[in-house]
């Protein structure tokens, strides 16, 4: 199976693909830890994309492609995966649509104060990548790790990237509704509840 997880920065794309994984043994594919990742060991690519996401913007397509594309080359047809956070522009949407054949894109609907408040409160495990939130726990739920807050989880940038994500994503929308492909998911509520609905709808 080969998924698109859509939804507005904080929707809990990141979240729900630790369940699916779990349940569906597809493989995680994020633009964001990829960029995050290149960043941490200061690659040409992380320190490009740096610029754009503290700014809350989107790094530019091109970039973007040339990595997915490459990123996707390592899988064989038979391969299962969930994108996470790509494709966020219409001529990437286009670019994927040339790459492979999708069975369904699960859009995540949350409203934009549920997100400011989630991500204003998020916190992340240094060690294990789990999201939990700051006001609730000063250690890694899980695995005792230190959390940190990410650059780009402030009132201001989220604004912005909650701006770009109407301005420049939410038109996949439609695109994914035309073809037919749309999963809509309403997406408050706890993680549990939010991937019972998903389960839901991809066993039907
Ligand atoms: P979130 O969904 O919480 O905003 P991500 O971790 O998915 O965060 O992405 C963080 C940042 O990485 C984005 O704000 C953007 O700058 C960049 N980025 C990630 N994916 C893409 C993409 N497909 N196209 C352009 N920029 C991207
Ligand atoms: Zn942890």
């Amino acid at each position: 199976m080969r998924l698109v997880l859509l939804g507005a920065p904080g929707a809990g794309k990141g979240t729900q693909a630790v369940f699916l994984k779990e349940r569906h043994n597809l493989a995680h594919i994020s633009t964001g830890d990829i960029f995050r990742e290149n960043l941490k060991n200061s690659t040409p690519l992380g320190l490009e994309a740096k610029k754009y996401m503290d700014a809350g913007q989107l790094v530019p397509d091109e970039i973007v492609m040339k990595m997915v594309g490459e990123k996707l080359a390592e899988f064989s047809p038979d391969d299962g995966f969930m994108l996470d956070g790509f494709p966020r522009t219409v001529a990437q949407a286009e670019f994927l649509e040339g790459k492979t054949k999708l069975d369904g894109v699960v859009l995540f609907k949350v409203n934009d104060e549920a997100i400011v408040k989630r991500l204003t409160s998020r916190a992340v495990c240094k060690d294990c990548g789990n999201v939990t939130n700051i006001h609730e726990h000063d250690k890694c739920p899980s695995c005792g790790g230190e959390l940190y807050r990410r650059d780009d989880d402030n009132e201001e940038t989220i604004r912005k990237r909650l701006k770009v994500f109407h301005e420049q994503t939410e038109e996949l929308i439609e695109f994914y509704r035309a073809r037919n492909l749309l999963l809509e998911v309403e997406a408050e509520g706890t993680p549990e509840e939010i991937f019972s609905r998903v389960a839901g709808m991809l066993k039907s």
